[in-house]
Parts: structure tokens; sequence; C-alpha cells
């Protein structure tokens, strides 16, 4: 069976020593974070990721979910107990607010879990990440009564929630959903429509499930302009709150897919529902963007989750597995052969995981603690350079961090030959289960475009002009510190790449919008690389910091390979994206 670590000391320097965490106390919830208090939480989540999640994950891929003929969906037997176990121990509040039974605790601190969870079990990860999704949308948009009602049973997780967008006909394109809502005399509507791919649309893991779908009131106008969002729960709450009568929702089959075999995908049929208004009439693209951006950034986590899952797996495999004999002559000569992690190709690959992995955590949790200061900063000139910040790392999170996380689960696969293929090992689970991160939330190209055509020009290039200044500043401040310059000369040749591309995009895509489209995933992925290469050179400064300890000398190392070995990428990408669309676009269609 695959094992898990959670990686504890890892979390705790970036948090301590590279975003330096304790220099927020002044903001809500963070005083109640000191190092001590936020190593003992960390080590209480890993007990129950590690010796409670983990060992569902494989059994729960095999077994999968059912549906039953009266449309009620079961989950892998061991998952109650395991949901349980989380729910009781109050994960799911911990950064949600106090006043509706929430512990109130940073949102970085919650993103530390959704990683451990993922890597645990992504499966049944989904459940709860779902539901904290609805809860900050509902939080931001719901009215009084909704949040009295529906918050409380959600934070404590007996409730769950949902994100109805997707109908088989639109997923990217949301301005064709076809959903109605149709005005009852009381103020509540009438829903009527069918959703499709509905993560955790029916389960039996909650008493009762809250829908947040988005719908088209009778007479609104066509396209995006017409959506609201709607709340609409699977049994409508009694006026003491606790589940009432069935409402008209129904799970019409749940899919069979390629991984996450536990988590429910359900097909949900809307058949005159009750359903009440959240937010604005025709607003509700924007209101379900608070719980969009949310997952965006849970999604990019799984992707961080599954790399450093695999990757433990496939370290232990390549420690233990001999074969063939070291090109520098044996390292086990009493055995048959050396043990795989000798050959200078499994390290070249477990290097490139092992350092994406550390500097993907640090940016993670970077986006995290940006997400904490808009919400909880007084300042509001800090709020927005946050905002800036978080706008343009989350497409990058999402979409880099999930490709990323695919293409380790399939390298941390490939360091098993054939054994990686067979299922018993493992690894092919991971290597399915990361695969769906690169397309909910919003496909990675749809991602890049994000990025590209709506972040980057925003607010006349606000936030891109911040992070060259941040980026740049960086380089410059260090520049002459001992031990900085192998990691600051190739950020700032990084940053200069971005910078080339940046102002090829400005100067082309607008007479040619073919040139953004075409160039956008090459984008994305140059910014990932530099984002990862600042968060290298800030964590090798903390860890010069402490010359005399081997952790740190590991550290310093593994920033040397990203430097030396997966920065440079970002020179090819900028030449792929100033190469423009005309090659790409350049066959008629009928001559594919
Ligand atoms: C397991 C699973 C769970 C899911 N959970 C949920 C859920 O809980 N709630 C929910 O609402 N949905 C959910 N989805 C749906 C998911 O979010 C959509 O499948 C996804 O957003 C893509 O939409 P689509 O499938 O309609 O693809 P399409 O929109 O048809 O896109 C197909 C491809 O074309 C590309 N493309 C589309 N438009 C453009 C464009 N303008 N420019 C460039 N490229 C474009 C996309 O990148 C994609 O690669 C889930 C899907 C799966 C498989």
């Amino acid at each position: 069976m695959p094992v898990y670590r959670a990686p504890v000391e890892e979390t705790l320097f970036i948090l301590n020593e590279v975003l330096d965490l304790p220099a927020f106390r002044d903001l809500p919830g963070f005083a109640d974070l000191d190092p001590d208090s936020l190593e003992a939480i960390l080590r209480e989540a890993a007990r129950l990721f590690e010796d409670v999640w983990a060992p569902t994950n494989q059994v729960g891929d095999v077994e999968g979910c059912m549906r039953h003929p009266d449309g009620s969906v079961s989950t892998p037997a061991a998952f109650k107990a395991a949901y349980d176990a989380y729910r009781e121990g109050g994960w799911l509040g911990i950064s949600a607010p106090e006043e509706y039974g929430g512990q109130g605790l940073p949102g970085v601190l919650n993103s530390v879990v959704q990683e451990f969870a993922s890597a645990a079990n992504l499966s049944l990860a989904m459940y709860p990440g779902l539901t904290q999704g609805a809860i900050a949308a509902l939080f931001v948009h719901g009215d009084e009564e909704q949040k009295r009602l529906y918050l409380p049973p959600m934070i404590e997780g007996r409730w769950s929630g949902t994100m109805n967008l997707t109908e088989s006909h639109c997923g990217t394109d949301l301005g064709l959903i076809r959903t109605r809502a149709t005005r009852n005399p009381d103020g509540s509507f009438a829903l009527t429509g069918a959703k499709t791919f509905i993560s955790a649309g029916e389960h039996d893991l909650c008493e009762n499930v809250v829908h947040l779908v988005l719908a088209r009131i009778d007479g609104a106008p066509p396209g995006v302009k017409g959506i609201s969002l709607f709340l609409a729960p699977k049994f409508l709450p009694k006026a003491d709150g606790s589940p009432g009568e069935r409402n008209e929702i129904s799970c019409g089959a749940i899919e069979s897919k390629m991984g996450i075999h536990g988590s429910s995908t359900c097909a949900v049929n809307y058949d005159g529902a009750t359903a009440w208004l959240v937010g604005e009439e025709n607003r509700g693209l924007a209101a379900m963007f608070v719980m969009m951006n949310e997952a965006r950034l849970a999604v990019g986590t799984q992707g961080l989750a599954i790399s450093e899952v695999a990757y433990q797996n496939a370290l232990a495999y390549v420690r233990e597995r001999l074969q063939g004999r070291a090109l520098t002559g044996p390292k086990n000569p009493q055995g048959p052969a050396d043990p795989l992690i000798v050959h200078p190709d499994v390290r070249r690959t477990l290097m490139e995981i092992k350092a994406f992995n550390e500097a993907a955590r640090a940016l993670m949790l970077r986006g995290a603690l940006a997400a904490d200061i808009v919400r909880r900063s007084p300042d509001p000139a800090a709020r927005q350079a946050a905002d800036d910040a978080l706008g343009l790392l989350t497409p990058v999170i999402k979409g880099a961090f999930t490709d990323s996380g695919f293409a380790n689960a399939v390298a941390a696969q490939q360091m098993f030959g054939g054994h990686g293929y067979i299922e018993d090992w493992g690894m092919s689970q991971f290597v399915r289960d990361a695969r769906i991160a690169m397309i909910y939330e919003g496909a990675n190209g749809v991602q890049a475009m994000d990025l590209v055509g709506r972040k980057l020009a925003r607010d006349g290039g606000r936030a891109i002009m911040a992070f060259f200044a941040e980026v740049g500043g960086y380089c410059e401040a260090h520049a002459d510190e001992a031990g900085m310059a192998e990691f600051l000369t190739p950020l700032a040749a990084g940053l200069e790449d971005l910078r080339g591309a940046t102002v090829w995009f400005m100067n082309n895509a607008m007479a040619n919008p073919d040139n953004a489209g075409a160039g956008a995933v090459d984008y994305m992925h140059l910014f990932g690389r530099v984002a990862l290469g600042y968060m290298w050179a800030r964590m090798a400064k903390a860890a010069l910091r402490r010359p005399d300890d081997p952790r740190m000398a590991t550290k310093l190392v593994t920033g040397r390979f990203f430097m030396e070995r997966m920065l440079p990428e970002t020179a090819w990408r900028r030449s792929r994206v100033e190469i423009g669309a005309d090659s790409t676009m350049a066959l008629a269609e009928d001559a594919f």
C-alpha cells in the first residue's frame, strides 16, 4: 500500500522562516498561530491524514461510489469514519468565521490542511473542499437568514456544499446555461434543469447537501449577464434548522471515470426545486467567482499534493529496488546490484519533482497568505496589493501546478518501471487522480487565457508591474549578500524573459488576439517558473541563515538544481510566445 508522510517540517520552515508568519500577528486570527501552536496543529493534522485518511485511499479507488435504485449514492465503506474523524476534529471550520461556529484561524492554515488531505486521499478531500467553497460564497453573498440557517451545519461538516455550473452542453462557456429559475409567490424560486459532473452532488457522508446553482431567471438577458446564483438544499431546513422535507432534486446518474473514484460525480436534476436567490439577480457569475477562486487555489494545491505523495512513494521504491550498477562503480558491492537511486537519470527525476514540490508549497502558501490579507487587513493599500497578487497567482497556481502535478505523477510512476503500471503499487491511481485537476475548475488552457487575456491588462497592468517590481527589487536588494548570487542571477534572467514576453503581448496581442491565445499556456508556465524561482531565492536566503543545519544544506542544493536546470525553461517559453500565432493558425480547418 502506498505511504504518506505529511511534510510538517517543510511547511513550518516556509511559514515561519520564509513567509515570516509571525510578522502578520496584528491581522485577526494570526496571533493564535504562534510557532508552537502552529506546530502542534500541523502535527495533529499529520496524524489524522497519515493514519486515518491515507489508508482509505487505495481501497476507495477500488470500491468507488455506487448509485442505488432510489437515487441515493454511497461512498466507499471506509470513507464515513475517516470523514467523521475530520469533522469531529473541527478541521472543516478551522478558518471559517467564528460567529458561525468556525475557529477563525488564518486561511493559510486551511491551505496546509488541504494539501495534507488531498495527498492522503484526493477523492475524500473533495467533499469538505467543495463545502468550504460554498461557505465562502454564502458568507460573502448570502443574506443574514441564509447564513444563520446554512453556515453553522456546513462549518461543522454535518451538511456539505456543491457547486453547480456545468450542463452537458456547456462547461467553459457558462453564458449558454439553460437551467431556469421561475419566481414563486413567496419570493423563493423554482429551479428546473439538469446539471452534469457535479462533485459531491449526492452522497452518504452528510445529513444534507446544499447546492449552489447557476440558473437563468425567466426573462433574464441572454449570455453571462442573465445568470443568477441560487441556493437549493437537498432537504429544506425546518425553522429550527434541522433538515425537513425533501426538495425536488435528484441524482440521475454518477459518472464512471478515469480517477477520483471515491468522489461522487453526479448528474443532478432540478424538477421545480425550491431555491433562494444568493446575492443580486443577474450577478450570479460574480458571486460564484468567490467559490471558483477558492476552488482554483484548492485545485492547484491538489496538483502539488499528488506530486508530493507520488514523490514519497517513488523515493521509497528507488532506495529499495536493486537494478544495475552506478556509472562510477558499485555503491552496494555486497549486493547483486545497486539501488535505483544511484542512477543519474533517476536522480534527475527525483530532483525535478522535489525542487518543484518545495517551491510550489511556498508559492501556494504565499497565495493563501495574500487571500488572508485581502480578507483580514484593515489597510486598504495592503488589501489592494494582495488582491492584485492573488489575481495573477490564481490561474498560475491552478494551471501550472496541476500540469506539473500530473507530469510529476507520471515521472514518479516511471521510476517504478513496469510495477508502476500495475495497480497494486498505487502509482497508477496517483496518475489517474492527478489528471482531473488539469480539467475541472476551468481547464488549464482557459486558466492561461484568464491570465493573459484578463489579469495582465486589468487596471492598466498594475498587478504585473507590481510583480516585476517585487521580484526585481528583491534581486537588487540582496544581490551583494554572500551566497545569493547563484540564485538571484538566474532569477533576474528569468524575470527578464517574463518581462519580454509581457511586452510582446502588449505590442502584438491587440492587433491579432490569436497571438495571445497561441502563447497563453507558454506564458502561464513561464510565469510559474519565475514565481517558483522567486520562492527558491527566498528559501535560499532563509537557509543561508543556518549554515550548520544539514536540512538547510539540502535545501540549498535543491534550490541550485532548480536554478540551473529548471528555471532556464523561461527562455524557451518566451521564444514560443514571441513567435506568435502564424504557424499555429495557418492550416485551414479542413487541412487537419
Ligand atoms: C470529475 C469531474 C468533476 C467535476 N466537478 C464539477 C463540479 O463540481 N461542478 C461543476 O459545475 N462542474 C464540474 N465539472 C465540470 C468541469 O468543470 C468542466 O468539465 C470543465 O470546466 C470543462 O468544461 P467542458 O467539459 O464543458 O469542456 P469544454 O468547455 O467543452 O472545453 C473543452 C476544451 O476546449 C477548451 N476550450 C473551451 N473554450 C475555450 C476557449 N474559449 N479558449 C480556449 N480553449 C477553450 C478547454 O480548455 C478544454 O480543454 C467536473 C468535471 C469532472 C470531469
